[in-house]
């Protein structure tokens, strides 16, 4: 390719050629005009000729007349006299007159000629007057010769000069000849550059085009899976839907899938992803305007088009089904689930982007609830999501503003009816959604990173205000998985027993068994620590996480406490009795205490009577109350002796 700085000098030489030859041809037109011109205006010669054949017409009337004496040559005579006279005089103006001043003899010769043919004035005035026109006639002869001669050096000046245009002209006509091949040859090379040029340009927008195409591949596809990325989806094409299909958009999630990478790296992560993504590939196959993308991470986007809402979500549950089959990676064989949100749209909505984030939207709360399963969106999941994000910017500020604090709920030993302690629970009071429940609001504290600071508020109020109660009185606040994770647990603790005065022994902490689900090694290190420190360590909602019992040996609990499901139904079949009975026996091995949660009925305090059970707690006993409230129930004393009971019947 010709460099672009060659073509731009190689042009401009070119254009100057051009413009000079231009000028050069202008020059010479002109010059060959102006040679034209000369040749017209010497043409001496010719003029030089009228006046010879004028005298020699008069020469011919006079001797006519000399022998014949007829009026007429007389006349004809007089007559060409007076035109040679006037011949005469034209000849010493303009071109002629040039000519006769161009040489001196010239001038002599005309002028003698002129003062001779001047002296027969009077002669020629009337002829007939003339005595000897014989002697008139020999007088005349000289006139002649003389124009003759004159004649003569015309013509010879006339051809000389005709010879010096002629030669002029030849040059420039050389010269134009010169300048048209110069112009046509660099019109020509022009041509050919600008050819060239074209060439190299074409050649350059065909790279440019297919470095364009690569990067638009790249762009719009993921390096691991090469399937299409979210920006692929953007691009998603409406016209391949045939009339009167729905649009359906199944959004995956692969459940798990940070475990796989944690556990056997990320590599294997990969490869898993490569597999699944084959497999999903494998399924839009056969659909028709089938699309199926990575959003990134362990998130697919399957776009398909269905009959109607049965077969979306016949399409939907396969895809699980398929993607839940066994993987063969590295000569092992894995298992992972898989989480799916289904949004349908039919002609009038058909907005792939809006889909896609109403399947996202549909995923994310079967997460929440119902892992493994495949949910259908509807409006009022965007209702959830648009409160959960109220709540979670309205979280911010609420402890600032006062509206999160502490109630207590009393815990009894069951034995003496008296009170033990208190369970810590957060109350939300939103100053336009009312009483916020902490099962609604703890998640969001979680997922939004803000539970480590309302965790902290919980046990720094919570240490200050069992400092109100009795010493004998415990309190316990709930932990949350994350707030272990993000760290500063121990120390957040050690603060607050410190700033309070409160004995590390009257603080309880509980957590829900999923914690050991997460990071077991780091959460029992962080549980270990507060457990060396003098603080008691209860497993919260026993019996409603995994079958494993696996962690309860892997850590030293001080309490259990097991779930109110357990105690609902009690009175009403044998089961839940078994069950508690069951955990006691495990926990009196363990060197546990139980609590009971959730006792709301004298009925199900009489049956647990029967059984060796330590501590209650539930609505019979007291709702969470304000710290005032509940010091104020404590300084009463125990409460009753339990068939005396009615003191909190409950109301829900
Ligand atoms: P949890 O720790 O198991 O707390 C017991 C829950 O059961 C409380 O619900 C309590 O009001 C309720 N409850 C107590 N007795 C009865 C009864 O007889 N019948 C019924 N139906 N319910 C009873 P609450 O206050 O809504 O708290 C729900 C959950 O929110 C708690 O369960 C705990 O896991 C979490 N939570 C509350 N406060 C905090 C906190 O400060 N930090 C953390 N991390 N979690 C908290
Ligand atoms: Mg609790
Ligand atoms: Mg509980």
């Amino acid at each position: 390719m010709l460099p672009l700085v060659w073509f731009r000098q190689l042009v401009l030489v070119i254009v100057a050629v051009l413009g000079i030859s231009a000028v050069l041809h202008a020059r010479v037109v002109q010059d060959s005009a102006d040679a034209v011109n000369r040749s017209m205006r010497f043409d001496v010669s010719w003029i030089g000729a009228h006046g010879r054949i004028e005298a020699a017409q008069l020469e011919v009337y006079l001797a006519r007349y000399a022998a014949l004496r007829l009026p007429a040559d007389a006349e004809s005579a007089e007559l060409y006299y007076q035109i040679l006279l006037g011949r005469l005089d034209s000849w010493n103006v303009g071109g002629y007159r040039e000519f006769l001043d161009s040489s001196p003899a010239n001038r002599e010769t005309f002028d003698r000629l002129r003062l001779l043919v001047e002296s027969f004035e009077t002669e020629f005035s009337d002829l007939s007057q003339v005595a000897s026109l014989s002697d008139l006639l020999e007088a005349w002869r000289p006139v002649g010769p003389a124009i003759d001669q004159l004649g003569a050096e015309a013509t010879t000046s006339a051809v000389s000069k005709a010879a010096e245009i002629r030669e002029t002209l030849t040059g420039r006509q050389e010269v134009q000849n010169y300048l048209v091949v110069t112009l046509l040859g660099a019109g020509l090379l022009l041509l050919v550059l600008l050819l060239l040029q074209n060439r190299s340009l074409w050649r350059a927008h065909a790279d440019t085009r297919r470095v364009a195409d690569d990067f638009a591949y790249v762009a719009s596809h993921d390096p691991l899976t090469g399937l299409p990325n979210r920006n692929a989806l953007t691009a998603y094409n409406k016209t391949d839907r045939p009339i009167g299909h729905l649009l359906a958009v199944v959004a995956l999630d692969l459940d798990g899938f940070k475990q796989v990478n944690d556990t056997w790296s990320h590599l294997f992560g990969d490869k898993l992803l490569v597999q699944v993504a084959q497999r999903l590939r494998a399924l839009i196959r056969d659909q028709p305007g089938g699309l199926v993308a990575r959003l990134g991470g362990d998130e697919f986007v399957i776009m398909t088009q269905s009959q109607n809402l049965l077969d979306a979500q016949a399409f939907a549950e396969n895809v699980l089904v398929e993607v839940s089959q066994p993987y063969e990676i590295d000569g092992g064989k894995i298992t992972i689930g898989a989480t799916a949100g289904l949004a349908l749209a039919d002609d009038q909505r058909w907005d792939a982007m809006t889909l896609m984030a109403d399947a996202d939207l549909a995923q994310n709360d079967a997460k929440l609830s119902s892992k493994g399963s495949v949910r259908l969106y509807n409006a009022t999941l965007r209702q959830g999501v648009e409160r959960r994000l109220r709540l979670e910017n309205a979280l911010r500020d609420a402890i600032g503003r006062g509206e999160i604090v502490p109630n207590y709920q009393v815990q009894v030993d069951l034995r003496t009816n008296g009170i033990v302690g208190v369970e810590a629970l957060a109350r939300w009071q939103h100053p336009e959604l009312g009483a916020v429940s902490p099962a609604e609001f703890i998640p969001i504290a979680e997922a939004s990173g803000q539970i480590a600071h309302i965790g902290r508020y919980m046990i720094e109020q919570a240490c200050r205000d069992a400092m109100l109660l009795p010493d004998d009185i415990h309190v316990a606040v709930n932990l949350s998985v994350i707030q272990i994770m993000q760290g500063e647990v121990i120390e957040t603790v050690e603060n607050a027993l410190r700033n309070s005065g409160l004995p590390a022994q009257r603080l309880k902490l509980e957590v829900t068994e999923s914690v050991l689900m997460v990071n077991p090694k780091r959460v029992i290190e962080v549980l270990e620590g507060l457990r060396a420190r003098g603080i008691a360590i209860a497993l919260d909602d026993f019996g409603t996480g995994f079958s494993s019992l696996s962690y309860l040996s892997t850590f030293r609990w001080d309490e259990l406490k097991i779930d109110r499901s357990f105690v609902k139904n009690l009175g009403e079949d044998t089961l839940g009795l078994a069950i508690i009975e069951a955990i006691l026996v495990m926990a009196k091995e363990l060197g546990a205490k139980v609590i009971v949660e959730g006792i709301e009925t004298c009925k199900q305090v009489q049956l647990l009577e029967r059984t060796d059970c330590d501590i209650g707690q539930g609505f019979l006993f007291g709702r969470p109350e304000p710290i005032d409230t509940v010091r104020a129930t404590i300084s009463k004393g125990r409460v009753p002796a339990v068939p005396a009971i009615r003191i909190v019947e409950p109301t829900t």
